[in-house]
């Protein structure tokens, strides 16, 4: 499914961002406003094991969302454990029934910590809610992509983590994304701020859905479909499918890439070290690429389109 060539809205979306419920800074409704004057059309507060509900309001959609814990198959430290987003659950459960050893509280901090016995106990539960499930930073988690592989019943991995981008360099989780892809996996990404400094993290990466409305419904229906781009910078306008490769129009970009399996990749690029695996077919006024034609064979096991802009920021397309 291509969400370019659909009829749908194209809405801004915060899909992992925590308020004073857990360890977030600013209060729900607060919170909420921040993402409304930053021009986000969806939010989605994600605290720690608990369901926040801020006060609805006509200028945003909002999606009940948590932020859940799972034990690992084989941690590398003690009580390491890793956490999935949850979208459109109705509850939080009490007793989760993983392994207690990795539980954890703080008064001080606002902060919880249960889990799941596994992912795909996680997932099931979810799935049990009509939930979506997104695996939250695995880069950041430390979470090897074998555990991922092991696992079912998730729709996608957050495949950029803005805070953990600036935090501490483990922001970019895109590896995981391309070895469950080559697998053959049908696994979505996103990009989120994951928000709990607002002056900091407020914004620095964001989803865009492709909505066949404007309601927490079609949010959950884009989600599970992957009718989504992510960015932290540039914009994706429409990518189409064209013999021996796709055809990319987007904001203005130092290079187009179109990621498959493998080396199988290939790029158009301008300025140095500018590598053509395809052709440049429009250009703004200072020579960066507004529309590309970029090779990829379409028996190639999934094509994903990566916009690089002129400061290194990216924007994703899931497989198309
Ligand atoms: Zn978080």
């Amino acid at each position: 499914m291509n969400p370019f060539r659909g009829e749908g809205e194209w809405l801004k979306a915060a899909l992992h961002t925590h308020s004073t419920v857990s360890d977030g800074t600013l209060a729900p409704d607060r919170l909420v406003q921040s993402y409304v004057e930053a021009g986000f059309d969806i939010v989605a507060i994600t605290d720690h094991w608990r369901l926040t509900q801020p006060n609805a309001r006509d200028d945003v959609i909002l999606v009940p969302g948590a932020e859940l814990g799972f034990d690992m198959i084989a941690p590398a430290y003690p009580r390491q454990s890793a956490e999935f987003l949850v979208y459109g659950l109705t509850d939080i459960p009490e007793d989760p029934g993983g392994d207690r050893s990795n539980w954890y509280f703080s008064d001080e901090d606002n902060y919880e910590v249960r889990t799941f016995p596994s992912l795909s106990e996680g997932t099931k539960w979810a799935a049990g809610q009509g939930a979506v499930t997104y695996v939250a930073h695995p880069y950041w988690n430390q979470l090897p992509p074998h555990e991922l592989m092991a696992m079912e019943g998730y729709t996608g991995i957050e495949v950029f983590n803005g805070s953990a981008e600036l935090e501490c360099g483990r922001g970019d989780s895109s590896p995981w994304w391309d070895l469950l892809l080559g697998e053959g996996r049908e696994v979505f990404g996103i990009a989120t701020d994951d928000q709990h400094y607002p002056l900091f993290e407020l914004g620095t990466a964001w989803t865009m859905l492709n909505v066949a409305e404007r309601s927490p419904a079609a949010v959950l229906d884009a989600l599970r479909t992957g009718a989504s781009y992510f960015s932290h910078g540039p914009s994706i306008y429409d990518v189409s499918d064209q013999d021996g490769g796709m055809e990319i129009t987007c904001s203005p970009a130092r290079s187009i890439r179109l990621q498959t399996e493998e080396e199988f990749g290939a790029c158009v690029t301008v300025g140095r070290a500018g590598r053509r695996m395809g052709q440049i077919l429009e250009t703004d006024g200072r020579g960066l690429i507004t529309r590309a034609f970029v090779e990829g064979a379409a028996e190639r096991r999934y094509r994903r389109v990566v916009i690089v802009d002129e400061h290194g920021n990216r924007a994703w397309s899931n497989p198309l």
